[in-house]
């Protein structure tokens, strides 16, 4: 069965608010298996919103949207439903009664401009909703279903969990789900990534696809299959493929931060660490103490001049602040602070010494500055060679 999404609001064109609604709609339709081709946002404009239904509804055995169901004039989906499927919008006075009942349980009166929401496509089914003011329809056309639901997002998951989640279990025949897992990497770039797996990523079920953050590339599987074992089966499989090709660099899976894995691992290891930084103004230690653990990181803010930053000093700093600290493991990350570009943090310098144990091992790469994608690319440096060196 395949599903759209069409989300309407001129606020959300205008980037004011985020589509929140269609993204949690595609994950509910994949959790069943029900195949989203496309998503469509479109304004309070009933001509575009009719156009959008009709392309969707030639491509589509059931269409979701979201939105433009309140009572005031720029509320235009119902008209624009009702262009598109051809039929004239009529007062239905089953709804016109139970939104006054609403009014009246509030102890307010109900405007006139509260009956407009009482209208809908002549042969539409009215779906009351409890939660909100605004009704909500199903119409059925040319093979198509249209549910159309309002666009506050607890109103529209209400609606959703109630009326649309069972309509779909029960008409998407072939019963499948699709699942996905998502391996996290760190400190490898995301063309790097793609080089080791590109031919994975051609595959068609389980999908691979990349997604790039800063310092970070997380590979997400995705696969459809007929029950969730099968489903669970085929993502492990492809998982053993992707772990042969990048190893280590795979830090953790879901939703875990290479700090929380840190954290993890120093709480597992019984160790304790300390850290000096420069560009990254203790953010490296902050990110470590707000895990769940909660590490108590010691940590020091320095200034190095940029001809001070070299792998002697690194060196130089993080034996000193393992003596003066006690800590096992201590890391210095002292970067050039010259260049203060955002976007182009590849013209600097930054060394990390890592000290434990009496042994010192000594990294440099070309980022530096006080950029956020510097600060960021230098958080996740170090953080990584922390995580391989307690690994
Ligand atoms: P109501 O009559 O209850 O206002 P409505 O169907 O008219 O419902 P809209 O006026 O389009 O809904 O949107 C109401 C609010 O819901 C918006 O101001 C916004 O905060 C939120 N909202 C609407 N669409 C979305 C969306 N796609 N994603 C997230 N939030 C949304």
């Amino acid at each position: 069965m395949r599903a759209e999404i069409l989300s309407i609001g001129t606020e959300l064109l205008l980037g004011e608010i985020v589509d929140t609604n269609a993204a949690w709609l595609a994950q509910q339709c994949a959790a069943l298996g029900v195949d989203v081709y496309f998503r469509t946002t479109v304004g309070d404009n009933v001509g575009r919103i009719a156009a959008a239904l009709q392309t969707a509804m030639r491509r589509a055995d059931v269409i979701i949207t979201t939105g433009g169901l309140g009572p005031t004039v720029d509320d235009v989906t119902r008209e624009a439903v009702a262009q598109a499927v051809g039929a004239p919008l009529v007062l239905n006075h089953a709804l016109v009664e139970q939104i006054r009942a609403r009014f009246e349980k509030w102890g307010r009166g109900m405007s006139e401009n509260n009956v407009r929401q009482a209208y809908i496509p002549q042969g539409a089914t009215p779906v009351e909703n409890p939660v909100g003011t605004a009704p909500c329809f199903i119409v059925d056309h040319a093979g198509c279903s249209i549910f159309v639901l309002p666009g506050v997002p607890r109103e529209m998951k209400y609606l959703t969990e109630t009326r649309v989640l069972p309509w779909l279990r029960e008409k998407n025949g072939d019963g499948s789900i699709i699942l996905s897992k998502i391996l996290r990497t760190c400190a490898i770039g995301e063309s790097a990534v793609d080089e080791k797996i590109a031919d994975l990523e051609t595959e068609s079920n389980p999908t691979v696809g990349l997604a790039a953050h800063p310092g970070q590339t997380d590979v997400r599987i995705t696969a459809k299959a007929p029950t969730r074992a099968q489903a669970e089966k085929m993502i492990a499989d492809m998982e053993t493929r992707v772990r042969e090709r990048l190893g280590d660099w795979i830090y953790g899976v879901g939703a875990e931060t290479v700090e929380q894995v840190v954290a993890r691992l120093l709480t597992a290891k019984q160790k304790t660490a300390a850290l000096a930084e420069t560009n990254t103004l203790g953010k490296i230690a902050a990110s470590l103490r707000d895990t769940p653990e909660g590490l108590p990181i010691a940590e020091k803010v320095l200034h190095v001049t940029d001809a001070e930053v070299n792998a002697q000093n690194a060196a130089r700093i993080a034996a000193a602040l393992r003596a003066q600290t006690g800590a096992d493991i201590a890391l210095a990350v002292i970067s050039t602070m010259g260049d203060q570009d955002m976007y182009n943090a590849d013209t600097g310098k930054t060394f990390i010494a890592l000290v434990s144990d009496a042994k010192t091992r000594n990294y440099s790469y070309p980022v530096g500055g006080m950029g956020e994608q510097a600060q960021n690319w230098t958080t996740i440096r170090a953080l990584d060679i922390l995580r391989r060196a307690l690994l």
